[in-house]
């Protein structure tokens, strides 16, 4: 690190807590400039942690499970995260703390306030969130980073779209994914969706996930043989996932982007207002040393229609979300005379448990629409090539 770069950290780091929004924005923006956006991002998050903004407490109070699936070659994975377990109570405590703000201006077309605006910076029960915002791709689009208050991981960023647009997954998703990758390489960038009871958080907001060095277990899973189609620099493919899924691998990202946007174009058009997606998209190292560094973009399709089975909705009663559909459950503390009962199911059957978890939640996938599904990709990708 140069002398100049940790002088710009020392300074950031020493800022008390009640720094106001354009100091915090004006500093990340210098060490942006010095060192990147994961320098600004690594920044932010020591920043929050030592405002309180974020707790160890909170990125220490999980018990994380694994389990190992032969049959499908990689591990799923599971949290009980006590934290996010008062999640919606804190969140309803939020929206009172807030209307109880003389002159609190809400969002005009909306009853409630919108959790992800920037009036939240600073605002009743977030007085030390601060964001980070930059010009995505250099004509204007504006997002603002801010760390999730209760993380699955350390470094949870969401990265929000300035304006306040509902949420909306679309090619555009794919063009604003990339380019978040491009400038934090190091981190997955992810994306619920747009339907309610379908993959969805908030959707009144435009808005990211983005987590530092997570690979997520779908990533691994393998493809469906036969269910592969080359494209320029790379495959798309069916994977063998208990939840309909397609992986776009390789090193063109305009391949990618064109054949991963055809596919959700596609599917969001056999069922309008229903089918939607997940995303979910790392770098990865290329093929070959000295090649390009590549992509993996893994598509979850989804419909409210499917949905957690009912006996397994004492563990999980809320939606599932691209987390979860990727392959890690996250599920609040069993609570009531059967949490004992829960506790031995979670430890002792929890690979069924968060397979079937993730089934619950898939479209079915015949033959016919995978082949269809695929071509449209494929094509759109080599024509963008
Ligand atoms: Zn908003």
């Amino acid at each position: 690190m140069s002398r100049y770069l940790g002088a710009l950290r020392e300074a950031f780091l020493a800022l008390p807590p009640q720094t106001p929004q354009d100091t915090i924005q004006e500093r990340l923006e210098e060490i942006r400039a010095a060192s990147g956006l994961e320098e600004a991002l690594d920044c932010l998050h020591r920043w929050e942690l030592a405002a309180g903004y974020i707790t160890r407490e909170k990125l220490e109070d999980v018990e994380r499970l694994e389990f190992p699936d032969p049959d499908a070659g990689l591990t799923f994975r599971l949290q009980v995260n006590y934290a996010r377990t008062r999640y919606s109570d804190a969140q309803e405590k939020e929206r009172q703390a807030q209307a109880t703000v003389p002159g609190f201006d809400p969002v005009p077309d909306g009853p409630q306030p919108c959790l992800l605006c920037r009036h939240n910076v600073g605002s009743p029960g977030k007085e030390s969130l601060r964001v980070f915002e930059l010009d995505l791709d250099g004509r204007g689009r504006r997002f603002f980073f801010q760390l999730t208050p209760f993380p699955l991981y350390p470094y949870h960023f969401v990265p929000v779209l300035s304006e306040h647009t509902p949420q909306l997954l679309s090619s555009r998703s794919l063009e604003d994914m990339f380019a978040l990758l491009a400038l934090a390489p190091g981190y997955a960038a992810l994306s619920n969706s747009d339907v309610e009871w379908a993959g969805a958080s908030i959707l009144s907001h435009l808005h990211f996930q983005m987590l530092r060095g997570l690979r997520l277990p779908v990533l691994e899973a393998r493809a469906v043989p036969g269910a592969s189609r080359p494209i320029p620099g790379g495959r798309a493919e069916l994977l063998d996932y208990p939840l309909a899924s397609f992986r776009f691998s390789g090193t063109r990202a305009q391949a990618l982007r064109a054949g991963a946007g055809a596919l959700l174009e596609k599917w969001k058009s056999l069922g309008p207002g229903r089918n939607t997606v997940n995303l979910n998209m790392v770098r990865a190292p290329g093929a070959d040393q000295g090649s390009a560094p590549g992509f993996q973009l893994v598509v979850l399709l989804r419909n409210p229609d499917y949905r957690t089975p009912e006996r397994l909705r004492p563990f999980k009663s809320e939606g599932v979300g691209v987390v979860e559909a990727s392959g890690e459950a996250i599920l609040p503390v069993p609570r009531g005379p059967e949490a004992q009962e829960m506790w031995r199911v979670i430890r002792e059957e929890g690979l069924g448990l968060v397979k079937s978890l993730i089934a619950g939640n898939s479209p079915p996938m015949p033959s016919a629409l995978t082949r269809e599904l695929l071509d449209c990709a494929a094509e759109a990708a080599g024509a963008a090539g």
